[in-house]
């Protein structure tokens, strides 16, 4: 304790040298993003802190940010917080990128578009070509992506496609954190890699508002990339992933996709209801199951599940569920 104690001392705001390598040298090896150097690396208390500074050190008010619908629930706060405005726009009908709807949204106030893959909530991995497709309209207009890549080592396939390293690194924003890929929620450590000029502004923003991660989290955060992968953990993931689909597939007025990536599966309920915002109250106060609602991903009439979860509460909870459909229906 006492030698953990007098490791006290603040860090360079951006990091520790040390982990700023590590993050680097992991997107090299994992993602073959050769550009990627420790400059480029910004760690922060989570991948929220790293996306508020992103969008806070990008937009001025009034800067629209494109984000395809259905999103996860706080791009909208954070790009708000930073004076700018969301712009949500559809996704294809299995939820992949929908690039004419994104260019068909671009106007001279777009500063940014926002991409999730492996997505919350839908665990939808974007495909290539409308992935290649997008970094073309990037490098065409004066946009930055913001690829927010949390969920990218937790793919149940070889389906993974990284952005087309045909893009500008100067307009691309990478958001990556150790909450899910690699479990650590609590430890709260996230990062952003950018272009070395988009890096020090927010290092110097944060200079004033968050100061470095701390610094026992970073240490933990070093030991996590050089542990060993653990395969056993995305079999177990894929399993559960099996699991709720057998289950759901049980329940007849429910639709889905089946998830490619991640640990959530984003359920149409439209043929039950549109308000999944009451859908999720009943169903928590009279079962006692906690699913989120699609008006948070912009999209009433769809429940998200988590199947981040022990197999029996899995079963159990779905279970739950079909009973209050058949109960409500009844
Ligand atoms: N991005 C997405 C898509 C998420 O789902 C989450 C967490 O739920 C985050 C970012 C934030 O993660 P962190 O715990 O690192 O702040």
């Amino acid at each position: 304790v006492k030698n953990k104690l007098s490791d006290n001392k603040y860090t360079p705001v951006a990091g520790l040298p040390e982990l700023r390598d590590a993050i680097a040298s992991y997107y090299q090896n994992y993602f073959h993003s050769g550009w990627i150097e420790s400059g480029n690396v910004t760690v922060t208390a989570g991948a929220k802190p790293a996306l508020t500074a992103v969008f806070m050190s990008l937009l001025n008010p009034g800067d629209e940010v494109i984000i395809p619908k259905p999103a996860w629930v706080s791009y909208q706060s954070e790009v708000e917080v930073a004076g700018g405005k969301a712009v949500f726009v559809e996704t294809t009908k299995k939820f992949d990128l929908d690039v004419s709807a994104i260019s068909n949204a671009i106007t001279k106030k777009t500063k940014a578009i926002v991409i999730n893959s492996p997505n919350n909530p839908t665990g939808k991995i974007y495909s290539r070509k409308p992935l290649d497709a997008l970094a073309e309209l990037v490098n065409l207009h004066d946009v930055t992506l913001v690829s927010d890549d949390i969920y990218s080592r937790l793919v149940y396939s070889e389906l993974y496609l990284p952005l087309n390293s045909e893009i500008d690194p100067a307009k691309l924003v990478i958001v990556n954190g150790f909450s899910k890929s690699q479990a650590l929620t609590g430890w709260r450590i996230g990062y952003c890699i950018s272009s070395q000029d988009l890096q020090s502004k927010i290092s110097s923003l944060l200079s004033h508002t968050n100061g470095n991660a701390p610094v026992t989290s970073q240490h933990a955060a070093i030991a996590a990339l050089e542990r060993e992968d653990e395969p056993e953990f995305l079999h177990d993931l894929v399993d559960k992933r099996d699991q709720a689909i057998k289950l759901l597939q049980d329940i007849d007025i429910v639709s889905f996709h089946e998830p490619e990536g991640g640990f959530y599966v984003f359920v149409d309920i439209r043929s039950f209801t549109n308000n999944s915002d009451q859908f999720c109250q009943d169903l928590l106060e009279s079962k006692g199951v906690g699913v989120v609602p699609g008006e948070a991903f912009e999209m009433p009439g769809y429940i998200r599940i988590s199947y981040a979860t022990n197999s029996s509460t899995l079963s159990s909870g779905l279970k739950k569920m079909k009973e209050f459909i058949e109960e409500s229906k009844s």
